[in-house]
């Protein structure tokens, strides 16, 4: 019996990545008007989250912007 997914045995199959495969992020609209916030974090990598989500628990308003 296979320790792992069979998928890890089989280089034929397409490895599949389990974000893309359970995550369903929500859709925003364009930021296409001014809008104001304390805090302006620019990329929503693993840094940029890390940072609007360490920000919102100390209770500053924060918006995170990523290109679409
Ligand atoms: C193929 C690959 C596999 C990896 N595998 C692993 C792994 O298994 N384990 C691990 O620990 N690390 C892995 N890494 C490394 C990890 O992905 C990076 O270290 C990490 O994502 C860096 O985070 P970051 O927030 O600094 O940058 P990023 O995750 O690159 O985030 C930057 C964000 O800024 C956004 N952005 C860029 N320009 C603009 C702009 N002008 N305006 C607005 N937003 C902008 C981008 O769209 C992106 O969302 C891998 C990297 C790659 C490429």
């Amino acid at each position: 019996m296979p320790l792992y997914d069979p998928v890890i045995y089989d280089r034929s199959l397409p490895v599949q990545s389990y974000w893309e495969t359970t995550a369903q992020p929500p859709e925003y609209a364009p930021l296409n008007q001014l809008e104001t916030c304390e805090v302006a974090v620019i990329g929503a990598g693993l840094t940029g989250l890390s940072a609007a989500w360490h920000l919102a628990q100390a209770g500053v308003e924060v918006a995170i912007v990523e290109p679409g």
